[in-house]
C-alpha cells in the first residue's frame, strides 16, 4: 500500500490517498484532528499528582531550552559522536513504545503506522507530513518517505550551536527507527536525507530495512552497541515483570517504576549476606513478598521461611508462639510445643507488625538477635537457633521508642538495613504490570477467561489512590474477575470498584480544540452497586455461580483486612469468635506460612 499526501497546516483534516483510503493528514495540531482522536483520548493531565500520562506510559512537558542546554553540555562535553548516540537511542526507546501503543489501539494497517507520525506530533516533537508510506507486515516490506516540518531538535540545536553542516535531528531519527522497527518486527533504519538544520528548508527522512541500505553501519553505530537486531529481538518479548528468582510457584516482585526498583536494588545488595532487614512501608505494600524474596535470595532460600504477623497474635500467646512452650509450663500445655523460631531454624523469621510485640516478648527478641538463643515459655533452659531475623512495620518505630512503647536496643539491632517500600500511589506506572499480573493469576485461580481490561477501567485504576495499596489492588482484580459475568468480556469500571466510595482525582486531558479540560467521566462509580440498599451487590454475587465458601472466604479476607490484619476485630465484626475467624480465614487462604 502507498500513500501520498502532500499538505500543510491548515488544509481539510482528511484527504483521499492514490488508492482511495482515507488517511490521516500530519497536520500541524492547531486543532486535535478527528483521525488523532484516539490517540489524544489516551493523554491524561494529572497536575495533582504530577503526572502526564500517554495510555500507560508516564511522560513529561519539558522546556525545550533546557532540552537545547542538556544537548549543548552533551556535545561539548562527550563529542558529537557520542552525544549523538545518546540522543539518538534515547529516540529510538520513545519510538519502540510508540509503537507498542499504536499496535494496541489499531492494529497492524496503514492506519496503524501512520499512528506514529501522528504520536510524534502529539508529543509536540515534530509535524509530519507523508510523502510515502508502504508496509507490509507479511513480507516485511517497508518503505517510508516524510517530510518533518518544524522540527523541535533543530531548534534545540540552533539554540546550542547555530547552523550544522550535517542534519542534526538525531533523537528524531532514533525514534522513527525505533518505532518502524517494533512495528515492522525487523529492524529498519531511517536516515535524514535533508535537514532544516543544515540549511534546507525542511527535514526529510527515508526509511527502509537495513539489509536494503548499503552502508548502514555508518549510522546503525549510533544504536546500541550491541546492534538494532538485538533491539528489535528484546522490544519484541513483551516487558513482562522479571521475577525475582524462577522457583516454581513463586511469583516474585513486580514492577518497574524507580521507586520499586530502589527498594529491589536494596534488596538484592542485603539478600546474600546475614544482615538483619527491617521492611518500612504502608500496610499493603507488599513487605511480606519483599521479606520473602529475600529469604529466595539469600544462602537460606532451601531451608524454611516462617511469616508470623505479630498483630494477629494475642498477646498472651505471642511468647509461646514465637518460642515455643515447655510441658506444663501453663494448665494446657500438656506437651512441649517449639515455636516459631525453632521451626524456622537455619531459614528465615518473618515478623511482620514488629511494632505491635509486647515489651516481655521485645526483650526475648533481643536475646535471640543478640545471643542467638530462645527461652520457651516455662522453660529453664536455653536452645540455640541460627535464623535469620527479618522484621517489617507501618508504624514509626523511632516514635514508639520516644514513647516507651519500644525498647531501643531492639530498635538499633532491628534498623542495620532499612528498606522502604513506596506505597503504590508513589509508584503508578507499576499499576499495569501489576494488574495484569493478578489477572492472571486469578483468571486462573477462578478458570475465567477475561478479556484483559477496558480503558474507562485502566484510566480508573491508574487514577485511584489506593489507601490499602498493592494488596487493595490485588483485591480490586479478584473481585473483578469473580464479578465479571460473560466470557471473554473486558473488566469494566463496574467490576472494578463494586464497593464503591473510592474517590478519584479529577483529570484534565486534551479536548477537541486542543485546550486541556476536566474529564467529563464520571468521578464516581455508577451507582450499580455502592451504598443504597446493597441489592445490585448480591444480584452480581448470585449471577457470579460462586460456590458459598468462596464467598464466605472473600468477606472474611475483606473483614481482616479492614481490621488491618486484627483478626480478633475483624471476628467482632462479623459475629464470629476469634478462633472461629481465624480458623475459617486460614482454610480460606490455604496458608498462613511457609
Ligand atoms: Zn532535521
Amino acid at each position: 500500500m502507498t500513500q501520498r499526501k502532500n499538505t500543510k497546516g491548515g488544509l481539510p483534516p482528511e484527504s483521499l490517498s492514490d488508492d482511495g483510503i482515507s488517511v490521516p493528514l500530519m497536520a500541524a495540531v492547531e486543532a486535535i484532528n478527528p483521525e488523532f482522536a484516539d490517540l489524544s483520548a489516551r493523554l491524561r493531565f494529572c497536575p495533582k499528582d504530577g503526572r502526564i500520562w500517554l495510555d500507560e506510559q508516564r511522560m513529561l512537558l519539558l522546556h525545550l531550552s533546557a532540552l537545547a542546554g542538556l544537548r549543548h553540555e552533551l556535545v561539548t562535553s562527550l563529542g558529537i559522536p557520542a552525544a549523538r548516540g545518546l540522543l539518538t537511542r534515547m529516540g529510538y526507546a520513545s519510538g519502540c513504545k510508540d509503537a507498542q501503543l499504536a499496535k494496541r489501539l489499531r492494529g497492524n494497517t496503514v492506519q496503524a503506522f501512520l499512528a506514529g507520525p501522528q504520536l510524534h506530533a502529539l508529543e509536540g516533537i515534530v509535524s509530519v507530513e507523508t510523502i510515502r508510506a508502504e508496509v507490509d507486515l507479511e513480507t516485511g516490506h517497508h518503505y517510508g518517505e516524510f517530510l518533518w516540518h518544524c522540527s523541535s531538535e533543530v531548534d534545540a540545536h540552533f539554540a546550542a550551536f547555530g547552523m550544522s553542516a550535517e542534519p542534526v535531528c538525531w533523537m528524531q531519527i532514533g525514534y522513527a527507527t525505533g518505532y518502524t522497527s517494533v512495528f515492522m518486527g525487523q529492524p529498519i533504519l531511517y536516515r535524514e536525507v535533508e535537514c532544516r538544520g543544515a540549511g534546507s528548508p525542511h527535514c526529510r527522512i527515508v526509511g527502509k530495512p537495513v539489509h536494503e541500505w548499503d552502508d548502514p553501519n555508518s549510522d546503525m553505530i549510533y544504536f546500541q552497541p550491541d546492534g538494532l537486531a538485538s533491539l528489535v529481538e528484546r522490544e519484541q518479548s513483551p516487558a513482562e515483570p522479571l521475577p525475582a528468582h524462577s522457583e516454581p510457584g513463586f511469583i516474585g516482585l513486580v514492577g518497574t517504576s524507580s521507586g520499586f526498583a530502589a527498594a529491589h536494588q536494596l534488596l538484592n545488595k542485603v539478600a546474600r549476606t546475614e544482615a538483619t532487614v527491617l521492611f518500612l512501608g504502608e500496610t499493603g505494600v507488599g513487605k511480606e513478598m519483599f521479606a520473602r524474596t529475600l529469604h529466595a535470595s539469600s544462602k537460606r532460600a532451601d531451608k524454611p521461611f516462617i511469616a508470623i504477623n505479630c498483630a494477629a497474635i494475642p498477646e498472651n500467646l505471642m511468647e509461646s508462639e514465637l518460642f515455643g512452650v515447655e510441658r506444663g509450663a501453663f494448665t494446657g500445655a500438656v506437651q512441649s510445643r517449639p515455636g516459631k523460631f525453632e521451626r524456622a531454624n537455619g531459614g528465615t523469621i518473618f515478623l511482620d507488625e514488629i511494632g505491635t510485640l509486647n515489651l516481655a516478648a521485645q526483650g526475648k527478641l533481643l536475646r535471640v538477635l543478640q545471643e542467638r538463643e530462645i527461652e520457651p515459655v516455662g522453660g529453664s533452659a536455653v536452645r540455640r537457633v541460627d535464623v535469620r531475623v527479618v522484621a517489617a512495620t507501618n508504624v514509626d518505630l523511632r516514635k514508639a521508642v520516644q514513647k516507651g512503647e519500644f525498647r531501643e536496643d531492639l530498635f538499633f539491632r532491628l534498623n542495620v538495613f532499612p528498606i522502604r517500600i513506596p506505597p503504590l500511589r508513589e509508584r503508578r506506572e507499576d499499576i499495569p504490570l501489576l494488574v495484569r499480573h493478578f489477572l492472571t493469576k486469578y483468571c486462573e485461580r477462578y478458570s475465567q477467561t477475561v478479556a484483559g481490561i477496558g480503558d474507562r477501567a485502566m484510566d480508573r485504576l491508574l487514577d485511584y489512590d489506593y489507601p490499602g495499596n498493592v494488596r487493595e489492588l490485588e483485591n480490586i482484580i479478584e473481585r473483578a474477575v469473580i464479578l465479571c459475568p460473560d466470557e471473554g468480556m473486558a473488566l469494566d469500571v463496574g467490576h472494578l470498584f463494586a464497593q464503591g466510595g473510592e474517590v478519584i482525582s479529577p483529570f484534565l486531558e486534551v479536548g477537541h480544540n486542543g485546550q486541556l479540560t476536566e474529564s467529563s467521566r464520571p468521578q464516581t462509580p455508577p451507582p450499580s452497586s455502592s451504598a443504597g440498599s446493597g441489592v445490585p451487590v448480591i444480584d452480581q454475587l448470585l449471577s457470579s455461580d460462586l460456590p458459598l465458601d468462596t464467598l464466605e472466604a472473600m468477606i472474611i479476607e475483606a473483614a481482616v483486612e479492614r481490621s488491618d490484619g486484627n483478626l480478633s476485630e475483624a471476628a467482632r465484626k462479623l459475629g464470629l469468635t476469634r478462633a472461629q475467624l481465624a480458623y475459617r480465614y486460614h482454610k480460606g487462604k490455604g496458608e498462613s506460612e511457609g
